[in-house]
């Protein structure tokens, strides 16, 4: 059903909002409420489009004052789709998309409505970048809320490790900068606590040097290969270096020119690195280039944004998809298997698998002091169900679901709050581990008792 505000209460906040706002009978409406998934199809009460700080104030005030639900929205890559609901108040800060360059002291200040193109084109020709997302879509805040892994991650740490400081509009209202010196409990929950904590205006990270270019690209393999790729690959992650992170990925073969005619749109194993010291990379990968042969390779040095973007044609706006997964320890060979017997089982379109190695920079950050949860997992596994036409959706997500609940048992028990589906209470105790759940439990009681920041993985207060 349709939540219709009160024309009065409409009026009250065009005059407050130097942005605009957007009610279903406006002709932008189903523009400004589809999202990054072309699966969710949700119809909001109004939209607010922020610019400022003032107006992220002014419309959570109107929000609470009229009982409305909450959705924020940045790059509206959200899987589950948490940035819009019905019968809500989408509060869209997307235009709040300022970034502005310290090089000398290498940081960077970013509006909480950016994405992350926006953050490299002011960054990367100064040769300085900051772990960001594998899409460049993605928006820069929610990323970095909930934790921010990426090509970078293994060297630089996650996003959240290189945020030094943020300005939050809480649920009453008040504008609150986190950093290590102030409300330094806020700045705690929110590297990894997600959106819970209130709405993210502006972000600044501290940069790390680049190289011009990076070397990184795809090394891709037949199905028949994937059992020995998976157990050689396992054993040279645990000597990888840092300046080496990579994924171990399971997809289409895309129509690229290096690809050969025969081996497009074929399914196979891959493996996706990116190495900020070539040397290094090329050493260690060196074994695995070999080994296959391989169907096809494309690595080579490549400008950072080249291999930022390496995935966006595979992921544009609009994709239909469903995502689940998990942490785990160790590439067992119980893991091993059950992998490769359900990658055979992946059907034809868009699906994909994809397991991060993390560890590196990310896990020498002791487990709790920051809020992120997955400090001690290797790797995090992604399957993701893709489908165009609505009678291949069931197979995608059945495929999805299947691959999640049958490795559930070899997993650490949670996943990363960011690239999961909605997560069950147990689950996201266990992503951040109880003793972190417990305290930020408590934050949210402090921050947020109402809960109105509750379209996301959702903490609930507890006294
Ligand atoms: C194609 C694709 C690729 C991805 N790749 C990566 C990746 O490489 N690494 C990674 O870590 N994650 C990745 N993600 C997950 C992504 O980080 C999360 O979905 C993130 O929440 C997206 O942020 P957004 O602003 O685009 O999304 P939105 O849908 O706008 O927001 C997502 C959630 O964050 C809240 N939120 C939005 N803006 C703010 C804000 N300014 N302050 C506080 N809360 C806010 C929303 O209410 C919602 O709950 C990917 C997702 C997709 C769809």
């Amino acid at each position: 059903m349709q939540v219709k505000i009160p024309e009065t209460s409409l009026d009250e906040l065009r005059r407050t909002l130097s942005g605009q706002v957007i009610t279903p009978e406006d002709a932008e409406y189903d523009e400004a409420r589809k999202v990054w998934n072309g699966d969710i199809d949700r119809r909001p009460a109004a939209i607010a489009k922020c610019r400022t700080v003032a107006d992220v104030q002014a419309a959570v005030g109107f929000a609470r004052k009229e009982g409305l639900p909450v959705a924020v929205r940045s790059g509206g890559h959200s899987f589950p789709g948490h940035s819009v609901a019905d019968g809500a108040l989408v509060v869209d800060v997307r235009q709040i998309n300022q970034v502005s360059l310290d090089a000398a002291n290498r940081r960077v200040t970013v509006g909480g409505g950016a994405v992350w193109s926006e953050v490299d084109a002011v960054t990367v020709p100064h040769r300085l970048a900051v772990t960001g997302g594998h899409v460049t879509h993605t928006g820069v805040a929610a990323l970095t809320l909930g934790g921010g892994v990426g090509h970078l991650m293994r060297g630089f740490g996650l996003s959240s490790d290189n945020l030094l400081n943020a300005e939050i509009v809480t649920a009453d209202g008040r504008v609150l900068q986190a950093s290590e010196t102030e409300t330094p409990d806020l700045f705690w929950a929110i590297r990894g606590g997600g959106g819970n904590f209130g709405i993210a205006t502006r972000l600044e990270f501290q940069l790390h040097p680049m190289p011009e270019t990076v070397f990184g690209g795809m090394i891709f393999y037949a199905p028949e290969n994937g059992l020995e790729l998976m157990r050689r690959y396992n054993e040279i992650c645990k000597t990888m270096p840092d300046s080496v992170t990579t994924i171990l990925a399971y997809l289409h073969a895309p129509p690229f020119p290096f690809v050969p005619p025969e081996v497009q749109f074929k399914p196979g194993y891959a493996v996706i690195a990116v190495c900020t010291d070539q040397a290094v990379g090329e050493k260690i990968l060196a074994p695995l280039r070999k080994f296959g042969p391989p169907l096809f390779e494309m690595i080579a040095p490549l400008p950072y944004p080249a291999v930022q973007s390496l995935f966006d044609p595979a992921l544009p706006p609009g994709t239909k998809g469903y995502l689940n997964g998990h942490y785990f320890s160790d590439l067992s060979e119980d893991l091993i298997q059950s992998v490769h017997s359900h990658t055979a089982q992946m059907p034809p379109g868009h699906s994909q698998m994809l397991i991060l190695q993390l560890g590196g920079a990310v896990g020498r950050v002791p487990e709790g002091k920051t809020a992120f949860g997955g400090r001690q997992a290797q790797y995090l596994s992604m399957f993701v169900g893709i489908w165009e036409e609505t009678g291949d959706r069931a197979p995608a997500v059945a495929w999805a679901r299947g691959f999640t609940s049958d490795t559930e048992k070899l997993s650490m028990g949670g996943s990363y709050v960011n690239l999961a589906d909605e997560m069950s209470e147990t689950k996201l105790a266990n992503s951040y581990g109880r003793e972190t759940y417990d305290k930020l439990a408590k934050l949210k009681a402090k921050y947020d008792p109402q809960n109105v920041f509750r379209l996301n993985q959702n903490i609930r207060p507890k006294a």
